[in-house]
């Protein structure tokens, strides 16, 4: 059997995937099986936030391999305690956290929160906005705005409200509101930033009524748009963040951290994987490498290069494009139509670039954050190439 063939017959039809079997990468260079190269600006959507192979992470890894993986949330574990107070400093919140495996899950622990927070008040709905994307559980997907997530699967948790846009979020706030989540910046939906006078207008209404702002930065956070939070480049604080994609890089995990520092208490949540020695030790090396990253200049000179090159694609081919849209290494270009978006993204993939779809027209472009001047320069070659026999 192919590897297509094997993966057909055993694994569940949950993706429509391609033919591409990756094997191996070198920063945002990544190699398929038959030795194939790919430019990535992509990473995993948005996970290898460092690259492919980085030196620091690979040694972390191996040598927290070698001494313990899990030991369990019954014992004390210095990495993820270390882990939450970098949380809490690079946020500049006083914070705690909870660790978990995924995105999702980091927004179940969010929704929990937000409800025993609310439970005395009877609040217990939360606002999230249309076009939203929260998770695949039941309740992260009766969060998220969309409602081609919402057939096959009812009946779903109640409590969950959509608003088109912030302003009727603040109008749809009621007795029983306890708090709004929202992307900062939206991924899945289509790379959408958030209007920030608006979001800092809705942020001050809800501190003013003792409700919540739930920042779901699992996509649009960890340096991801320039700052550890894109909550900090809008000048928010809220009460609770979730994060995952990026956090690991590439080692699943989830956090949720939180100024409500006393809402749980002991059996209020739980998870049996979540934190352990693995995950929190990759999350500590990611971050300090990204920190670096960021304090150096070197991140802020990326994203302006990326945007430039991203600007000069969207000008050289007016029939094809319409715009450009994002914030940071999350950006996107904008095709003309859901048909000239298909198109691009096929001719992409023949030239060996990989990039991700958002929304019904968008080109999404996550690339490590640590990506070189050449690789970018090479990406766009091949995007421009692949625009130009359309
Ligand atoms: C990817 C994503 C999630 C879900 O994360 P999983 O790790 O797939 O569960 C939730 N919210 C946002 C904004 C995301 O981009």
């Amino acid at each position: 059997m192919t590897l297509k063939e094997l993966d057909d017959a055993y694994v569940l039809h949950t993706y429509a995937r391609g033919e591409i079997a990756l094997s191996r990468g070198q920063n945002a260079r990544v190699f398929d099986e038959s030795g194939g190269d790919y430019i990535d600006f992509a990473s995993g959507i948005g996970v290898n936030s460092i690259g492919h192979n980085n030196d620091r992470l690979v040694a972390a890894i191996a040598d927290q391999a070698a001494k313990i993986l899990h030991g369990s949330n019954l014992y004390l574990n210095r990495n993820q305690a270390l882990l939450a107070e970098k949380l809490a400093r690079l946020s500049g919140m006083d914070t705690r956290a909870f660790f978990a495996n995924s995105g999702a899950e980091a927004n179940e622990c969010a929704i929990k929160i937000a409800r025993k927070y609310g439970e005395k008040r009877g609040r217990f709905k939360i606002i999230t906005l249309k076009n939203s994307f929260h998770g695949r559980t039941i309740a992260t997907l009766k969060a998220t705005g969309q409602d081609k997530f919402h057939e096959h699967f009812a009946p779903f948790p109640d409590g969950f409200v959509y608003a088109s846009d912030l302003d009727e979020a603040a109008k749809l706030i009621d007795k029983q509101t306890i708090g709004v989540m929202v992307e900062i910046v939206q991924g899945e939906g289509g790379v959408v930033p958030l209007e920030s006078d608006k979001l800092r207008a809705l942020a001050k209404r809800l501190k003013k009524d003792k409700l919540l702002l739930i920042a779901d930065e699992i996509q649009c956070g960890i340096y991801r748009c320039g700052e550890f939070l894109a909550s900090q480049i809008y000048g928010v604080q809220p009460d609770i963040f979730t994060l995952a994609k990026g956090l690991g890089g590439g080692v699943p995990i989830g956090a949720a951290a939180t100024t409500l520092k006393e809402v749980f208490s002991h059996g209020d949540h739980g998870s049996t994987f979540g934190g352990n020695f693995l995950a929190t030790r990759a999350a500590l090396t990611t971050l300090e490498i990204l920190e670096e990253l960021r304090e150096s200049g070197e991140l802020a000179r990326t994203i302006d290069y990326f945007a430039d090159r991203c600007r000069a694609v969207a000008l050289n081919f007016p029939r094809l494009f319409t715009g450009v849209a994002g914030l940071g290494l999350m950006k996107a270009l904008i095709a003309k139509d859901a048909q000239t978006r298909a198109a691009i993204m096929a001719a992409a993939c023949e030239n060996r670039l990989l990039v991700l779809r958002a929304g019904e027209t968008h080109i999404r472009m996550l690339p490590p954050l640590t990506i070189g001047k050449e690789e970018i320069g090479e990406g766009f070659a091949r995007l421009e190439t692949a625009c130009r026999r359309l």
